[in-house]
Formats: structure tokens, C-alpha cells, sequence
């Protein structure tokens, strides 16, 4: 059967369509991120059904016969609405999240846990009707159901105010007669249905998400300095460069106008040589005001608000790291860390902590100090006690990210990347491979497991975020004296 992933995947690329298609054994289970992104999908849709009384829910542990009659069934006999009813017809299949009969026709809900509406929902929505329409249902109407970021929680979730419904009728309509929706399923049911896969060439329809990724990108993974991992190139420039044969920096057309930046980088990997202004990196170390204050945070956002005073997707910090230099560099230096236990708000305790540590002089240093700054500026938002605090707070700020940014320090190992992963390696030679948890998202997802209260290891994923947080800060450290040795050789 021919689902609604399957025409979505062939809009994007008909190559991935026919795999997935022909061979779905090929794929593993999804990446940790996804999975969370389907788990949140899920409650999100628990919610939205609130929005309508008595709903008849289609259960989908059945065998896929077993759905289908028991989705025919409600739409033969039920008079209220339905939630994921899959329709069937021909070799088609569309799984819909809510239909609510009005008189003899039926209005069409998509539930997004998202904020805003994004391109692919309408063609998602336009497959659904044309799968209800050829199954014989008329559809009256089709909405799109997403979350309301100006919502903020208060006690027990409010469904009404949660969502906001918009009317997708005309968007709909308008997608199917532009792009002749079934000329379109026609053709992606002749793509799947041949016995080739079919040619495609790498190309702007390529996301790093792809589960083809890796078998489609080998020759251009073979060069180690190739031109989709320069700064800030145009992914446009770079494909209409691969499809003329050139994927090695060195084969950059000389007369092709880099970027300042770019002409860094391409140096360097050409050399092999570390780049360093030293004049711009002694002005930054020369600002930086004793004791030097390291800091980071870690953060976990949900679709549907977990705490009182927030919204969905609002980003909530969990847990900081903080390293303390008071007068020379090469000094051991204090740590601090604190995890929030799930008691309380975590915003009030991270200021309360904050400002017992932060003192009232020295720069206070993050990578990508922004990020910090805009968390800081939230909790105060929610606690406006700390506002006075938080103003003189903000203004010790330094953006460690700032040299990286403008390739005072560049490194040709960085391939293009100034993210404190890249630079850290690139720089010292250390890196978090040895660490449980490598990352930010996977720090949130650790947290929100427990949180939610689905691991049974609480206090060995405690410990692997003390560690992984830590080691943000430390790597802030270490990447400082390493700036300041280069200025010196
Ligand atoms: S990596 Fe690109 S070309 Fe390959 S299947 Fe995915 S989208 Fe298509």
C-alpha cells in the first residue's frame, strides 16, 4: 500500500520514495531524535482529541485488516468524530487524525505538534483528501491544528487555548489543481511500483536527516575538504558546482569570488596550517576581566508545557556547569554544577544559584553567550526580582564563539564548523567521544526521560549530564589557553 510518508518522501526525492518503497527492512529503527519527535507527535494528538467530545478512536495495535474495518465501521456508523480512521482505496492509504461528520460530508483536522505552519502540511493534508475523496467520502472542510505559542500554562493544560485551529481549504485546493494532485500520486505509484530505483542526483532535496545520507554522499564524503562544508557557501552554489564535477576545494573555479572567511578556510586546508590573527586574538583575551567565569547550560523544551508560566517549545534550563578561574589561566580551576531535582521551577532555582556564584565583577564567558543571555533574560522575565541583578549580569558577558566566527583562529580539521564540537577537537586534540552523553539534544533527551519517568538508571544519567556539562565548560577553558599559546609561538 502506497502511504502518505510514501508520497511526502517522493516530493522530496522519488529515490528515497522507491527505497523506503521497495525496501523498508533496509531501515533500522529511527534516530533517537526522531523517535522523541514521533513520541511528542503522539501527545500532542492525546490533547488535540480533547477538543472534541465523545471521539471514536480507531485502535491501531490491530493487525492493518483489522484498522481498515474497524476505520470503515466508524465511518459507516459513527456519528460522532474519528480519530485516526485509515482510509483505503485502491492501493492507497492515508491514516487521518480527525474527522468529524457533518451531516453527510466530513470536515478533515491535522494535528502538528508545531507552532506554525510549515511547507509539507499541505501537501500532507491535500493526500489525505485525495485518498478520502477516491475513497468516495466528501470532504467539506480541512484544518490544520497546531500549537499556540502564545499559550502559558497554568495549573492543568487548557486544550482550548493550547491549540489554534486555522482553516486550510483554500491552501489545499489550491495545491491540488497547481500541482494536479493526481497526476502526482499517479506518478509516484509508477516510480514505487517499477522495478529500478531511480537515478538521483545529489542535490538541494538532500537532508542531513535522509536514512539514504550516507550511500548517497559517498563520493563527496571521500574528499576530506570538500565545498559543501565551506562557511556560509550557498548549498545552491555548491550542487550546481558538484553537477559540473567539482567537489574538492581545490577545484573551486580560481575567478570564484570566496568570501574573506572562505579564503581562511581554503587556505588552511590546502596548507594544512592553523590560522591566527594574532592581533584580534590578543584584543579578545585582553578584554576578558579576572575571575573569568565559564558557564553553560543545558536545556530541555516540550510542545506541551511541563511547567507553570511557560509556553510550548519554550526553552527551560535544567542544568548548568561552571568553571571559575580567579587570576591566571593556568590555574586549577572550581567547578559548579547544579541538575534541577523536578521540584519547583528550575528557572527560580537557577538564578537563586547564579547569583550566590557569579560575584559582582570578572567576565562571565560562553560559547555562544547569546543563548545564555536569552535563558537568563526568560527566568528574569518570570521572576522580575532579579531584573537589577540580571542587568548587571548581562553586561559581563564575553561570546567565546566570537573569535571562531570571525576565523581570528581557524584550524583546517574545523572543516567550515565553529561549533565548540569542531573547535575543541581541531584545537587540543580532546574531544566527548569517551563521554556517554556527547551532545545537547541528547543531554535534553536524558532528561527528559527521567523527567517523564521512563528510565530505570536515574542516578547514572544524572551522573554521565554532570559529566557531559562539565565538559562544555572545561572545553571553554581549554580552548582559551590554547588561544593564548598561539599568540605567543
Ligand atoms: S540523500 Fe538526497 S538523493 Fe539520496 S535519497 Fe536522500 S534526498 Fe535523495
Amino acid at each position: 500500500m502506497f502511504s502518505k510518508t510514501n508520497f511526502l518522501q517522493y516530493l522530496q526525492c522519488p529515490k528515497l520514495a522507491w527505497t523506503v518503497y521497495n525496501i523498508p527492512n533496509m531501515f533500522t529503527a529511527p534516530d533517537p531524535s526522531t523517535e522523541q519527535r514521533m513520541l511528542e507527535g503522539k501527545v500532542v494528538e492525546e490533547y488535540a482529541r480533547k477538543l472534541f467530545p465523545s471521539i471514536t478512536l480507531i485502535d491501531h495495535s490491530q493487525p492493518l485488516d483489522e484498522v481498515i474495518t474497524q476505520s470503515n465501521d466508524a465511518l459507516n456508523y459513527s456519528s460522532s468524530p474519528i480519530c485516526n480512521a485509515l482510509l483505503s482505496a485502491n492501493d492507497l492509504i492515508a491514516e487521518t487524525d480527525i474527522l468529524v461528520p457533518v451531516e453527510d460530508e466530513y470536515d478533515l483536522y491535522e494535528v502538528k505538534a508545531s507552532t506554525k505552519e510549515k511547507p509539507e502540511h499541505i501537501p500532507d493534508i491535500a493526500f489525505q483528501k485525495y485518498v478520502a475523496v477516491v475513497r468516495g467520502l466528501r470532504i467539506r472542510k480541512c484544518h490544520l491544528i497546531l500549537l499556540n505559542n502564545k499559550y502559558v500554562r497554568k495549573g492543568e493544560i487548557n486544550p482550548k487555548q493550547l491549540f489554534k485551529i486555522s482553516d486550510v481549504c483554500e491552501g489545499v485546493s489550491n495545491y491540488g489543481e497547481l500541482n494536479d494532485i493526481n497526476a502526482q500520486v499517479e506518478n509516484a505509484l509508477l516510480i514505487c511500483n517499477q522495478a529500478q530505483c531511480p537515478e538521483i542526483e545529489i542535490g538541494l532535496q538532500c537532508t542531513d536527516d535522509c536514512p539514504l545520507r550516507n550511500t548517497c554522499w559517498r563520493e563527496v564524503n571521500k574528499f576530506k575538504h570538500n565545498i559543501f562544508d565551506l562557511y556560509r557557501m550557498p548549498t545552491k552554489r555548491a550542487v550546481g558546482w558538484y553537477k559540473q564535477g567539482i567537489i574538492g576545494v581545490e577545484e573551486i573555479p580560481k575567478d570564484y569570488p570566496l568570501t574573506k572567511l572562505q579564503k581562511i578556510q581554503v587556505k588552511t586546508e590546502k596548507t594544512g596550517e592553523t590560522y591566527v590573527d594574532k592581533k584580534a586574538i590578543n584584543e579578545f583575551i585582553n578584554r576578558l576581566k579576572y575571575p573569568l567565569y565559564f558557564l553553560d547550560f543545558e536545556t530541555f523544551s516540550s510542545p506541551i508545557p511541563l511547567i507553570d508560566g511557560s509556553s510550548p517549545y519554550q526553552t527551560i534550563p535544567f542544568q548548568f556547569s561552571l568553571h571559575v578561574i580567579e587570576k591566571d589561566l593556568a590555574e586549577d580551576p572550581k567547578h559548579y554544577s547544579w541538575i534541577w531535582d523536578a521540584e519547583g521551577d528550575p528557572r527560580l532555582e537557577l538564578l537563586e544559584r547564579l547569583q550566590s556564584l557569579l560575584g559582582n565583577k570578572g567576565s562571565i564567558l560562553a560559547y555562544h553567550s547569546p543563548f545564555e543571555m536569552m535563558i537568563l533574560k526568560q527566568a528574569v522575565k518570570a521572576f522580575p526580582k532579579y531584573q537589577k541583578w540580571l542587568g548587571k549580569i548581562l553586561e559581563r558577558f564575553v561570546d567565546l564563539l566570537q573569535p571562531f566566527r570571525a576565523f581570528s583562529i581557524y584550524h583546517p580539521a574545523q572543516k567550515g564548523s565553529c561549533s565548540l564540537k569542531d573547535v575543541l577537537p581541531a584545537l587540543t586534540g580532546k574531544d566527548y567521544s569517551a563521554l556517554e552523553i556527547q551532545d545537547g539534544g541528547q543531554a535534553s533527551r536524558a532528561f527528559m526521560g527521567i523527567l517523564n519517568g521512563e528510565v530505570d538508571d536515574k542516578q547514572a544519567i544524572l551522573a554521565n549530564l554532570e559529566i557531559y556539562c562539565g565538559q562544555d565548560t572545561m572545553a571553554m577553558i581549554e580552548i582559551l589557553r590554547k588561544m593564548k599559546t598561539l599568540t605567543t609561538l
